[in-house]
């Protein structure tokens, strides 16, 4: 027999019998989920505290891997041509609706090159400003901005970004233009915040927020809808009430693995996910940080690819509004 007959053949009777899910993941052998941003940042931080809420559904704790760069399209294209046999994950976040729009050549098709695993969670931004930025509320960062025309610096981590989506709307809702400074991340972007090198930085509350407690960052505005409940953000208002109306970006994460994975194996990994998203740990750590664990449909995979289409929709117009595109 032909060998790769052979090997279709076996493939063929693997999925059928779940016999691969059974021995998945095989003893001695590592999971890795690639997060497209660096370590420190809120998409590695997020990561590793799924790791380890995966460790028992799955029986293995996940590595992870940091493959940072251009917006997350470097990690998400390295997973996108690995081994689709559940051993390579991807972590990433909005990016993924994003990136369709604001690059015009992207090597991977955010539809057609993966299999949807389940969203994660939500994530609120807040707008913060290096701390020695005399403006001390947003109505008098607002005076600040006016005076400051054409000299003002944005941080952001590449295009695609979160942080460069939310800064992206707020240029455009304030139809003004920033120096935008790209990062590779946002970890190493409010490091530079904090020291001053640049003005300000939109991002995950996941992120902000300990900066915000140790006053290391000066927190200016939310970008949900209503304002956040937490202590460390009393008193900070949302953008929208600020003047922007309809301001409103909320970050999501989600969980994916190349196309072709097999369908046991991705149940498999689903199913730990959903346990994952239930651990109480998890959800603690999570809500501490502003942010809301998924628990709707959006945590199944067919809903999950449904929700991620809707959204390139939905950001594909404002991205077009903004004549914002990448080569
Ligand atoms: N928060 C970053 C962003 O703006 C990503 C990161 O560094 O984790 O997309």
């Amino acid at each position: 027999m032909p060998k790769l007959l052979k090997l279709t053949l076996l493939a063929a009777a693997v999925v059928a019998t779940g016999a691969y899910a059974e021995n998945f993941p095989a003893s001695g052998k590592n999971i890795t989920i690639i997060v497209p941003f660096p370590a420190g940042g809120p998409t590695d931080n997020l990561a590793h505290d799924l790791a380890n809420a995966l460790r028992k559904p799955l029986g293995t704790t996940p590595v992870i891997e940091n493959a940072a760069g251009t917006g997350s399209t470097i990690g998400t294209a390295k997973v996108a041509r690995a081994a689709p046999d559940g051993y390579t994950l991807l972590l990433n976040h909005i990016g993924m609706s994003t990136m369709p729009t604001l690059y015009r050549k992207l090597a991977f098709s955010v539809p057609n090159d993966f299999e949807y695993l389940g969203i994660i969670n939500d994530v609120p931004m807040t707008l913060v400003g290096r701390p020695s930025l005399e403006a001390n509320s947003y109505k008098e960062l607002s005076a600040w901005l006016a005076q400051n025309k054409g000299k003002v610096n944005l941080g952001h981590a590449g295009l695609g970004s979160a942080s460069h989506l939310c800064g992206l709307m707020y240029q455009s809702a304030l139809q003004t233009n920033m120096t935008v400074v790209p990062y590779k991340g946002t970890a190493p972007a409010i490091t530079d915040l904090i020291g001053g090198q640049i003005d300000l930085l939109c991002d995950q509350t996941t992120n902000t927020m300990a900066q915000i407690e140790a006053k290391k960052v000066k927190a200016y505005a939310v970008t949900t809808s209503q304002r956040l409940n937490s202590p460390s953000f009393k008193g900070v208002p949302t953008l929208a009430e600020s003047g922007l109306k309809n301001f409103q970006v909320t970050i999501w994460h989600g969980l994916y693995a190349p196309k072709g994975t097999p369908v046991d194996v991705l149940k498999k990994i689903n199913d730990s996910l959903k346990i994952a998203l239930k651990d109480p740990e998890f959800v603690k750590k999570q809500e501490s940080l502003g942010a809301v664990v998924a628990t709707d449909k959006r945590t199944d995979p067919a809903e999950h690819k449904k929700f991620v289409q809707a959204e390139i929709q939905k950001w594909g117009s404002v991205i077009k509004a903004a004549g914002a595109y990448a080569d």
